[in-house]
């Protein structure tokens, strides 16, 4: 999709701080980290949410949870733990509607706030 800001860090026409990258998918740093470790992992196809993501493609949709962990271990989180977060819709707060991990950690991130 040529108006998804996702779509277009994929195809290169956006730089983005990529840390890992598989056939399927691809990991960057977040524009605005909001954790020492704040990286946004995402398939290099297109769906707009992780719902129809794992309703469209299980597999893909697992791929994604094993680059996140493989993000996690290559940022050394995974002794102290960190959070697999993805935002789901308007009421989710999801901003940009092309699905996305955020991995966050790097020190204590406090509650979950719903
Ligand atoms: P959402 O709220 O959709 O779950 O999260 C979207 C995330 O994308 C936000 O954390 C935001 O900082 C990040 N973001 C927005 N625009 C860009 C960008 O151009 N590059 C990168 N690397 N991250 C972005
Ligand atoms: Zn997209």
């Amino acid at each position: 999709m040529t108006d998804c800001l996702f779509c277009r860090i994929v195809a290169g026409e956006i730089p983005a701080d990529v840390v890992y990258e598989t056939d399927a998918t691809l990991a960057f740093r977040d524009i605005a980290p909001k954790a020492p470790v704040h990286v946004l992992v995402i398939p290099k196809t297109h769906f707009p949410d992780v719902a129809a993501l794992s309703a469209a493609d299980p597999a893909l949709a697992g791929e994604v949870l094993v680059s996140a962990a493989q993000v996690a271990k290559a940022a050394g989180l995974m002794s102290n733990g960190y959070r697999t977060i993805f935002n789901t819709g308007r009421y989710g707060g999801q901003e940009v509607f092309h699905v996305h991990a955020h991995v966050v950690g790097g020190g204590p991130l406090g509650p979950m706030v719903c």
